[in-house]
């Protein structure tokens, strides 16, 4: 086949998992780079926007969810596959800008033939023309800075720079600062991780054996 194949972006802190889903994708004759967070995700995606993003969604630094709503909104073509051992099911969890969800641990399979769809799919321009998200960049609140007081740190739609923010009081709604790389106004809301992070409770029958912990009880031994 002369076609270039897709361009993947794997998002994950985790070393293994990288190397795990690059070493099977490049098999597949895809272009493939990976990320440990959210930050370098984007200074990867400045220097070339992929076909693809698969991004764990629980991360240090900057997390998947906030990752995925700044794709989301300044490059709306770029098709998302959130993944994380947190939700069961294979449906795009509440609150998680993405096109599809992939459970951690599961067959991989599953994930591969979304990825094929999706770099099958990714020259329509249906997908090209797909409007940008107007949302609101979510930010979970993350800390102290060593003067005490309590920021968070933005990423600029437009340059995928990132700046820290001291908040002020009233933190409700959509917050408005302005890049201190490039001035563009950037519109973000403060979410409390946990309150996007709500993964349902493990879901075993009273009784059940092993297999239905293992999630197997469905396979018809
Ligand atoms: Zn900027």
């Amino acid at each position: 086949m002369s076609n270039p194949k897709a361009k993947l972006l794997i998002v994950d802190d985790e070393a293994l998992m990288r190397l795990t889903l690059s070493t099977i994708l490049k098999e597949f004759e895809y272009s493939v780079q990976t990320a440990e967070d959210g930050f370098s995700a984007l200074a990867e995606i400045r220097r070339e926007i992929p076909d693809v993003l698969i991004s764990d969604l629980h991360m240090p630094g900057m997390s998947g969810f906030e990752l995925l709503s700044v794709v989301r909104r300044r490059f709306p073509a770029i098709q998302v596959i959130a993944m994380s051992g947190a939700y069961t099911g294979d449906g795009v969890p509440p609150g998680v800008a993405a096109d599809a969800y992939y459970q951690k641990a599961t067959h991989p399979g599953l994930l591969f033939r979304v990825v094929k769809a999706m770099s099958q799919s990714e020259r329509l321009s249906s997908l090209r023309d797909r409007p940008a998200s107007m949302a609101p960049v979510w930010i979970p609140r993350n800390g102290h800075d060593p003067a005490g007081e309590e920021y968070v740190m933005v990423a600029c739609t437009e340059c995928l720079r990132t700046f820290p923010q001291i908040l002020g009081k009233g933190l409700d709604g959509i917050q408005q600062a302005n890049c201190i790389s490039c001035s563009s106004p950037v519109q973000y809301a403060i979410v409390q991780p946990m309150h996007l992070v709500s993964p349902p409770a493990f879901r075993r029958k009273p009784g059940a054996g092993p297999s239905a912990a293992l999630g197997t009880s469905d396979l018809n031994f």
